[in-house]
């Protein structure tokens, strides 16, 4: 199958990411990266499992 690459600004931390998003759990609403399918605790990096590989810029 053919591959594709989404190009967006590469975030400081999951709170800043373009593909990240808040979703109701419960009575409260969390941080959830949808390619990681997880909910995000930590505010001030990237998950240490993040997909997103930095693109140089020539
Ligand atoms: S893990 Fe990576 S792709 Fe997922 S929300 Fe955080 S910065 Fe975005």
């Amino acid at each position: 199958m053919p591959r594709a690459i989404l190009e967006i600004d590469m975030p400081d931390n999951c709170l800043k990411c373009t593909i990240s998003d808040f979703e109701m759990s419960g009575s409260s609403e969390n941080l959830f990266c949808p390619v990681l399918s997880i909910e995000i605790e930590n505010f001030i990096e990237r998950h240490k499992d993040c997909p997103l590989k930095e693109v140089k810029s020539e």
